[in-house]
């Protein structure tokens, strides 16, 4: 038992193609504006992202991001 390793997080690694994207809620981390990736945007898979309000440019992660309105299958469906 002494030698139990305890469990390590698996981070994905391999689907990092040029393609490959994560939708997320993304805020500003300077001045808390939402930021929805759209037009041009929405269909460029992009890991760096630029404040429409203040203009700062940030990285919410190593991999591709994209700023959505709602996460898939997380939409509240008050129908
Ligand atoms: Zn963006
Ligand atoms: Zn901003």
């Amino acid at each position: 038992m002494s030698d139990a390793h305890p469990p390590v997080p698996i981070i994905e690694t391999t689907k990092l193609g040029p393609l490959y994207t994560i939708p997320m809620i993304l805020h500003c981390p300077e001045c808390t504006t939402r930021h929805i990736d759209e037009g041009d945007f929405a269909i460029k898979p992009h890991h760096t992202h630029a404040c429409q309000d203040c203009g700062l440019v940030w990285r919410p992660a190593k991999v591709n991001t994209h700023g959505v309105q709602f996460l898939p299958g997380y939409k509240n469906d008050d129908d």
